[in-house]
């Protein structure tokens, strides 16, 4: 080579070296907060708000052709970000069955001279229709001995409702659905409960009870009653008690079946870590509310649930579009859950059947709202529960918010919200909210109220409040620390299982 061109290689190298310095210097590395201001703003916030709470939503109810919509565009949303599929749900949907239930119209036990109606007189809790008689044999409460003292096979069996010492009606449920599987597997026909609480009367269960029902279930119904009778029906009820010999008849009509499509959002980007990759963190909200319902004194009655759970949905759409762009350390998976609001049934069934194996899923940072009357906060129902604490708290710092932990405990929150599918299995699960201070006027103003639409957000709030989310988000999915349970938690054991540590 010529000595020249070695001079001019040597100047070429040199200048271009010095270029790269000057980069480096005038282009300082962008910190997390800076890589969440360069999505967070405004603007895109209230388009994705203003969208989903709309009226031409309808509510969102599940299942409802508008609740598809919304999926639609939360999946479509995930695709325009950059965002993946996951894996065996690659049009980003995860279907959940579900089916809605009515409750029998017309039914009756007959034995002896006595006939009780449906409704007035008993309850079918499960079981779909039927028309059959079998011998009636009474077994006290139904304990395991009490199946063991008597032949039940191909008879319905009689007892007396809960268990002794419970005085509940609400665990009298757990102990019927015991009795119920013992009663199948001797292969009685039938379960009949005598029903009498004075903490809740006959004529506010049948109100509460005896109404359509959606559940997360695509087996078929089985025939098999499960019946609670009225037991203030003395005569009806002495007979049934002693009436070894006795013969009834149950007849059982107008059960309807419906099942529903309905889906769960689901979406995923790959961590930039070779080893904290494998580690995942979940964030999530429902997307669903509750519909069209009983108009309000201006004559609404579209429940846009603006806040419930539009702001949500929007606070883990905001994370999707931050974090395809800007990926973290570990991987995140962005779940969006249909039939919250009908008793969080996509987030059990999504618990149930998780797109990745939930033992690699270290975090869950779920997100509901019911309302807010404190702009200077977020509220973190389980901040102070997690080893994320300190991280959620330094975000919102940044974005001059206080993050503050439930103000409401007595409403039990954490155990009402999606996020509690994913602590029962062990994952640490809390939930981001909008401030508040505790459940006053301001708050059932706009909760599941037709009133609760997208005019009446506050938006330079709302700005931080996503902003806020988001950087912790990325700090979590960054963090060399823990972000396990506190120990002493009520979740603690479950989480220990969970990941089989120490
Ligand atoms: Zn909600």
């Amino acid at each position: 080579m010529h000595k020249l061109t070695y001079c001019l290689l040597a100047i070429l190298l040199l200048s271009a070296c010095k270029t790269v310095q000057d980069v480096a210097l005038t282009q300082p590395i962008l910190t997390d907060k800076d890589l969440t201001k360069k999505t967070v703003d405004v603007n895109t916030i209230k388009g994705h708000i203003y969208y989903l709470a709309s009226d031409e939503m309808a509510g969102r109810d599940t299942p409802s052709p508008e609740l598809n919509i919304a999926g639609r565009y939360l999946a479509t949303s995930l695709m325009r970000y950059g965002v993946k599929p996951v894996e065996g749900f690659d049009d980003y949907f995860q279907q959940v069955p579900m089916k809605k239930i009515t409750p029998a119209q017309a039914g009756t036990i007959s034995f002896g001279a006595e006939k009780l109606e449906i409704g007035k007189d008993f309850l079918c809790l499960k079981g779909g229709n039927l028309d059959t008689e079998a011998e009636v044999v009474f077994l006290e409460r139904g304990t395991a001995e009490d199946f063991d003292k008597v032949e039940v096979a191909g008879k319905i069996v009689v007892v007396v409702a809960g268990l002794e010492g419970q005085d509940n009606p609400q665990q009298w449920f757990f102990a019927g659905a015991d009795k119920l599987k013992i009663a199948k597997a001797k292969g009685a026909k039938g379960l009949i409960e005598l029903y009498s609480s004075v903490q809740l009367p006959w004529n506010y269960l049948v109100n509460f009870l005896n109404q359509p029902q959606t559940i997360v279930d695509d087996s078929e119904v089985e025939a098999f009653p499960h019946i609670w009778v009225n037991a203030s029906n003395v005569a009806a009820i002495t007979q049934l008690k002693g009436g070894n010999g006795l013969t009834a008849q149950v007849k059982i009509d107008g059960i309807k079946e419906e099942i529903l499509k309905t889906y769960n959002v689901v979406g995923m980007v790959e961590g930039t870590d070779p080893v904290l990759k494998d580690e995942y963190i979940i964030y999530s909200a429902h997307y669903d509310h509750v519909g069209i319902g009983r108009a309000d004194e201006r004559g609404d009655t579209i429940y846009n649930g603006a806040r419930d759970n539009a702001v949500g949905s929007v606070t883990v759409l905001s994370a999707a579009e931050n974090l395809a762009k800007y990926p973290t350390k570990r991987s995140a998976i962005f779940v969006f859950f249909t039939g919250e609001e009908k008793g969080l049934l996509g987030s059990a069934y999504y618990a149930n059947h998780p797109a990745i194996p939930l033992e690699k899923v270290v975090y869950c940072f779920n997100s509901d709202n019911g309302g807010y009357n404190d702009t200077s906060r977020a509220s973190i129902i389980g901040l102070t529960r997690t080893g994320a604490q300190p991280l959620i708290e330094q975000a919102c710092t940044a974005f001059g918010l206080k993050a503050m932990e439930d103000a409401a405990p007595e409403q039990g929150l954490f155990d009402r919200s999606d996020n509690v599918n994913f602590a029962k299995k062990g994952v640490p699960a809390p939930t981001f909210s909008l401030g508040f201070t505790s459940f006053d006027e301001e708050i059932t103003k706009y909760y599941h109220q037709p009133g609760d639409e997208p005019q009446t957000l506050d938006y330079v709030y709302l700005t931080k409040f996503f902003r806020s989310y988001v950087y912790a988000c990325r700090l979590i999915g960054n963090t060399d620390g823990s972000v396990f349970w506190n120990e002493g938690d009520k979740y603690y054991e479950a989480g220990k299982a969970l990941y089989n540590k120490e």
